[in-house]
């Protein structure tokens, strides 16, 4: 059923009865062409992306829980593509261009608002790596501008200028960025997937690999066994425990990262900012709640919730940028497993298992990449080679050390 303006005056006259479900809930067939295990944004993004540029439609993405209930129902909805290395800049800025076009392709809204992505600097050292990160987005095609302390000021006033013990003396502001509804995401994903014929089968948890000869031939699952073709894993934080199903082990180590919603709020901030001297990001939703999140929860862990020193630690980053949000209510948090891997860059690759192909390693980026994550690795599967812009996120990186650490931290999952 395709949404327009007109659908929906037709439905108004019919009492909004005549709507059908956005997706069908098939039961598992036997065997298909690709399975793709993890019904998140990047599995079904691969699946829509598999069915409608390359015209392979026997795919079933197998999800443990409901459509969306990872990461892309959890995430801060924050798009950009401001990064600094070649490794990753046109990859980031492919999916910045899809999502430009994301809403058309989909026939779907994802709400997403290029409302701007501001890096907050507070010393010179910061605005030199600033200058030099925007300089180089420039060059590679994507806009970037340094702005000073005074043209801050202007866009946010209610920040804390002159009495901070981070002073702001400016930012980084990529007005293309912004934020996407992640759900909707998920679900217009979804929904055209499914009707290119993709069996999107919920409930449906993955157990075992099945690998015959060194060739990954189908999948275990709690609803039964299924053959397949080619297999295609998109867990997320779940990488390391699907990847130990074909006797792989992964670079990526898994934490928790927490989100948090305030009470709704008149018209406050409109455009997403970065605190440039502690871990702290924050938005404004279109209900009115502060969207704001920070570091990972610093243990290992594969539970869906956050432990109480990070939520003090982030409580204290952003009074220090806002005294303001103290006068705030806190009305929800929760959290969601990162995949962490070990230089902060994805993997988009086959792996040394014949027939099974792996999307992993988002870290807390991910949701920005959904669409050029899924356009690349349904490049790969379809193709057997990577897409030009995703050539450098190879598993093999970590061993040969041609690493793509984009802040330059090590092998040090908090630091991305
Ligand atoms: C609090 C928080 C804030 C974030 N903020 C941002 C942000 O502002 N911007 C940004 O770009 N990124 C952000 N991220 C990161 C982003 O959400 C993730 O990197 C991205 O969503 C991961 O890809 P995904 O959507 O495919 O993952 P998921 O939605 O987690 O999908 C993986 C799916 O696999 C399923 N699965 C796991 N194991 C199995 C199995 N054995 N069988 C079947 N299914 C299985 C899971 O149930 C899950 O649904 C944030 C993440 C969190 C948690």
């Amino acid at each position: 059923m395709r949404y327009s303006v007109f659908s929906l005056l037709a439905q108004a006259f019919q009492g909004h009865k005549g709507w059908t479900p956005v997706w069908r809930d098939p039961a598992p067939k036997a065997e298909y062409d690709v399975v793709i295990i993890g019904g998140g944004g990047h599995g079904l993004a691969t699946a829509h992306y598999l069915a409608s540029r390359h015209d392979i439609t026997k795919v079933a993405v197998l999800e443990k829980g409901y459509l969306g209930s990872g990461n892309v129902g959890r995430n801060t909805t924050i798009i950009r593509s401001n990064y600094l290395l070649p490794g990753n800049t046109p990859f980031y800025e492919l999916s910045m261009k899809l999502w430009e076009g994301l809403e058309e392709d989909l026939n779907y809204n994802a709400m997403v608002s290029q409302r701007g992505v501001i890096n907050l600097y507070h010393s010179d050292g910061q605005r030199d790596a600033y200058a030099r990160r925007g300089n180089a987005m420039r060059l590679a095609g994507v806009d970037s501008e340094l702005l000073g302390r005074e043209q801050v000021r202007a866009m946010l006033p209610y920040f804390d200028y002159d009495n901070a013990r981070f002073p702001i003396q400016g930012g980084l502001l990529q007005k293309r960025g912004g934020t996407a509804r992640h759900d909707a995401v998920a679900w217009g994903y979804a929904r055209a997937a499914d009707s290119r014929g993709v069996d999107l089968i919920q409930n449906c948890e993955v157990t075992g690999i099945t690998i015959v000869n060194g060739r990954a031939v189908g999948v275990e699952t709690s609803r039964g066994p299924i053959r397949a073709k080619k297999i295609a894993m998109a867990v997320a934080g779940n990488s390391s425990r699907v990847a130990a199903m074909a006797g792989l082990r992964l670079p990526i180590e898994s934490h928790v990262l927490q989100a948090f919603v305030s009470e709704g709020l008149k018209p406050l901030i409109d455009t997403v900012v970065t605190f440039g001297a502690g871990h702290f990001y924050i938005s404004q939703s279109d209900k009115g709640g502060l969207v704001f999140g920070g570091d990972i929860d610093g243990y290992n862990s594969y539970a869906q919730r956050g432990n109480l020193p990070v939520i003090e630690d982030v409580m204290e980053a952003g009074m220090g940028l806002w005294p303001g949000l103290g006068r705030v209510r806190m009305l929800r948090h929760w959290g969601g497993i990162m995949d962490m891997s070990m230089d902060g860059s994805p993997i988009i690759d086959v792996t040394p298992v014949d027939g099974l192909y792996l999307n992993s390693g988002w870290c807390y980026g991910g949701f920005k990449a959904t669409p050029a994550s899924g356009f690349c690795f349904a490049h790969l599967i379809a193709t057997g080679a990577p897409h030009p812009v995703a050539s450098a996120y190879r598993l093999d990186r970590f061993a040969t050390g041609h690493l793509i650490d984009e802040k330059g931290a090590g092998a040090q999952p908090n630091l991305h």
